[in-house]
Formats: structure tokens, C-alpha cells, sequence
């Protein structure tokens, strides 16, 4: 399949999804067919000049509902891009953006390229270009639309942006808010580089704690001890393995382009990441098996399958040998909608994009609002917080008697910094919106999957913004 009818699969896959949540929600067509369709989309040529000559790139922007502003979303680097990709990726960002109550729309743009074919500098020249393309046409902006890393971009590329951009406004007071995922030093926040894959170990270990729901796949509480696989090695997989580990988890399979390894008794993270950077490869790990095919790794028994690459990747095809008890989507839209139906049958609990993934959006919010505010978060109430909490200790050290141990004092009496809240907001945000959509699930039975209450509930959320504006009310 080329990526023009990948891109077309995936769209219709997520409308399949809308559909299905739309025919349980009360409101009327005209406005479901409003949060539907995708409002603007930007599609774009420009030339570069590379080693060899010049050469034409193919890219977009994807602004799929601006029923709150700005739009938000990634950026992708990919050449399997196509324009069917983005406006589903757009329209993904709309619902998981209403999910997880960060107050933004939804939207997505892609390069088609493969960042491996072009050198540093012509990868500067294509994401200035690229900004700049998005200036003119008004396409990016801290109050119109703020982009953010995806598949094959990173902080690097944020913060070129963010500077080809104060070049052009360099009068914008706000102009750091144009886009997020930026390094620290230019306007970053801590923590974002790690949220989306911290957000997914936050998420499952959400859905782990439920003892009844656990039970009814056969499972215990708990994400302690329960055996994972991971396939993607990329910012989010990396990051959500790394969590998933350090919560007591155990990895028995990795997945990647270059292959697939399993070893049952778990994989350690960090020497993996090591032993792919000496060979190149994750293949040929010490005591691990390589698998035939990379594909296998998504069919091995486990408690928790973490597909973290790219869309497209559980289909009818190989749906049927899934043997994992949760699927966790890191990625967007891993799942294909006949995939869905045969892992419902199976009674897979598939934990979804636009909540699980939505950790990044999320602290991407919480860098646009530092952006706004100009201060790091913490900065004002560190040092009075920790003078608040040493006073109450003294207080507690004179009416006992007892002088409390330094180890005793350090764990109480501590302000918390940017790292600290920003974790925390993520935190919070996962456990809530969890809570909101495992209710809207329980409620009626029709509903059926957890992706079905998430779309649920992000309708309701964007109709109540239309309905208040007179809009389809
Ligand atoms: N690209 C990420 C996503 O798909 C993050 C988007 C953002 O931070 O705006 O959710």
C-alpha cells in the first residue's frame, strides 16, 4: 500500500471512529458534520537547495476545528506523509486536545521527507522555510496556530521555528508561544521532552489500579509486575518504556525498523539503548531472541502491547493474533477500525490515542502558558513554600522534643520547581480524564470500548462550545 492509500485507510478509520460515538451522543447532524470535517488545510511546494542541486518539497498544514484557539499540533517529518495523513492527524489532535480539557483546536502538519537523506543545515533550511511558508499564509502564530514535535522532529526543529518566526516578529511580545516542544533554553519548559511517553505509563498505570476492570480481562491490580511490549523506539516508545520499567514492569519485547528482540525475562532499557548505539541495531541483544519478522513482536503474549511507531500497524490482518490482554496507543491511530472490532470480540482493552497519548499536548499547554506569563513555573513560590513547611517543622520539632533527621526534613520541607508541577499537572490530567471517560463507558452498555466513551466525550465537550455561540444549538 503506497502512502496515499495509507492516509486514506487512517482517515477513514477515525471517521469510522466519530461515527460511531456521533450515533450515541444527542446532537443534531448538521453540527456533528461541523466538528467532522476538517476546516482548512494548507498544502504547499517550496524548493530547497541541497548538495546536488535544487529540489522541490511537498508539505502541509492541517487545521481541522477551530472552535478554540489557537489550533494545536505536530509536526511531522516523514515521507510516507500524504494529505489524507495530516487532516486525520488534525482531526486526532481536535478530540484528544477536548479529552484531556486543554483548551486548543485541533492540527497537524507533515514535510514529506526522511530526515536521514538530508544533512543538518539542509534540514534548518527546510523547517525556516517551511515557518516562513506558514507566516505568509497565517498559518502559525501564538494565538492562530502553535506547532509542536511529531514523528521525526524534535526540540532541535522547535526552536528554529521559534526563531524564524521572532525574526519576523520580532515586535510580538508573545511571539515564543508559537510553537512548543522547544528546547529549555529558548523558551522550553522542563519536562516536555518526556511528557507523551510519561502520560502513557501514567495513563496505564491508571487503568491498571482498577481492580474490577482488571479483573474482567483476567488480570490483577496493579502495573507492577505485569509483562510489556514495546514497538517504536522513538521519543514516545523510548520514554514510555522507560516509565513503564522504573513502575515495576517488565519488558519482554522491543520492536524496530531494523527488527524485533524478546527475551521473557525482561529487557533491560538503558543497556538496550547502549547496545544500539555500539552495533547500530537492537538485534543481537545478550540473552534475547531476535524475532523473524519486526511484525512479530505486536503477536507475543503480554499483559500490555505498546504500539509507539506510526499508524496503520494492528489491521484485520493480524488483529486475530494479537494475544496481548491491553493495548496502550502511544502512537496515533495504531489501530485500524476492522482491527478494532476484531479486539473487541477478543476482549483486548484498548486504551486510546486521544487520551493515552495526550500527554504531549498537554505539557505543550503548559509551555504556551509559561510562554505567555514569561516566567518558569515555580519561580515565585519555591523558596516561600519551603520556608512555610521548614517554620511548621521547627513548630513540630519544639512541642515533641525530637529533632527530625535531615533525610526526615528534605522530604517535607521542599518548594516545588518547574519539573515538579509540571509532572504533577500531567499527572492529574491523565487520572481525571481517565475517570471521565471509564464513567461515560460504564454507563451505557451500547458504548462498549474506551475509545468510544473518549469520543464521546470530546463531542460533548466541542458541542457545548458551538451550542453556546447559538451555533447548531
Ligand atoms: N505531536 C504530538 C501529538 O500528536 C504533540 C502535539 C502538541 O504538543 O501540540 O499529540
Amino acid at each position: 500500500m503506497n502512502a496515499e492509500q495509507q492516509g486514506k485507510k487512517f482517515l477513514a478509520s477515525v471517521a469510522h471512529y466519530f461515527d460511531k460515538a456521533a450515533a450515541l451522543t444527542p446532537h443534531p447532524e448538521g453540527l456533528l458534520n461541523q466538528i467532522k470535517i476538517c476546516n482548512s488545510v494548507y498544502s504547499f511546494q517550496f524548493p530547497i537547495r541541497t548538495g546536488d542541486g535544487y529540489k522541490t518539497i511537498t508539505a502541509w498544514r492541517a487545521e481541522h476545528s477551530h472552535h478554540k484557539l489557537p489550533v494545536k499540533g505536530g509536526i511531522r517529518y516523514s515521507e510516507e506523509a500524504s494529505a489524507d495523513e495530516v487532516v486525520a492527524l488534525a482531526s486526532l489532535m481536535t478530540y484528544k486536545c477536548a479529552v484531556v480539557d486543554v483548551p486548543f483546536g485541533g492540527a497537524k502538519g507533515a514535510v514529506k521527507i526522511n530526515p536521514k537523506d538530508h544533512s543538518r543545515s539542509e534540514l534548518e533550511q527546510i523547517t525556516r522555510r517551511y515557518t516562513a511558508e506558514l507566516i505568509k499564509k497565517n498559518f502559525i502564530g501564538p494565538a492562530i496556530d502553535v506547532p509542536a514535535p511529531d514523528y521525526g522532529t524534535g526540540a532541535r526543529e522547535m526552536s528554529w521555528i521559534a526563531d524564524t518566526y521572532l525574526a519576523f516578529h520580532p515586535e510580538q511580545i508573545d511571539a515564543l508561544g508559537c510553537v512548543t516542544g522547544k528546547t529549555v533554553s529558548q523558551g522550553g519548559i522542563r519536562g516536555r521532552n518526556e511528557a507523551t511517553g510519561l502520560g502513557v505509563f501514567y495513563g496505564l498505570r491508571e487503568v491498571c489500579d482498577n481492580a474490577e476492570d482488571m479483573k474482567e480481562i483476567g488480570l490483577e491490580k496493579g502495573i507492577e509486575g505485569k509483562t510489556v511490549v514495546v514497538q517504536g523506539l522513538g521519543n514516545v516508545g523510548y520514554h514510555a518504556a522507560k516509565f513503564c520499567q522504573e513502575g515495576g514492569a517488565r519488558i519482554i519485547a522491543f520492536a524496530e525498523y531494523e527488527g524485533a528482540i524478546y527475551d521473557e525475562n525482561g529487557i533491560n532499557l538503558e543497556d538496550l539503548m547502549h547496545h544500539r548505539k555500539e552495533t547500530g541495531s537492537i538485534l543481537n541483544f545478550p540473552n534475547a531472541k531476535n524475532l523473524d519478522r519486526r511484525e512479530d513482536a505486536l503477536e507475543i503474549e503480554c499483559d500490555i502491547l505498546i504500539p509507539a511507531a506510526l499508524e496503520n500497524q494492528i489491521t484485520a490482518e493480524n488483529a486475530p493474533r494479537v494475544k496481548a490482554k491491553i493495548i496502550g496507543e502511544g502512537a496515533n491511530g495504531p489501530i485500524t477500525a476492522n482491527a478494532e472490532d476484531i479486539l473487541q470480540e477478543k476482549g483486548i482493552m484498548v486504551v486510546p490515542d486521544i487520551y493515552l497519548n495526550a500527554g504531549g499536548v498537554t505539557v505543550s499547554y503548559f509551555e504556551w502558558l509559561k510562554n505567555l506569563s514569561h516566567v518558569r513555573f515555580g519561580r515565585m513560590e519555591k523558596r516561600f513554600e519551603q520556608g512555610t513547611f521548614d517554620r511548621l517543622l521547627q513548630l513540630i520539632e519544639k512541642e515533641t522534643g525530637r529533632k527530625l533527621t535531615r533525610e526526615e526534613r528534605n522530604l517535607v520541607a521542599r518548594g516545588a520547581d518547574e519539573a515538579d508541577l509540571v509532572y504533577s499537572g500531567l499527572e492529574e490530567t491523565m487520572i481525571s480524564s481517565y475517570q471521565q471517560i471509564r464513567e461515560i463507558l460504564k454507563q451505557k452498555k451500547e458504548v462498549g470500548t474506551l475509545r468510544t466513551a473518549a469520543f464521546i466525550n470530546a463531542l460533548n465537550k466541542i458541542a457545548v462550545c458551538y451550542a453556546e455561540l447559538g451555533i447548531f444549538p
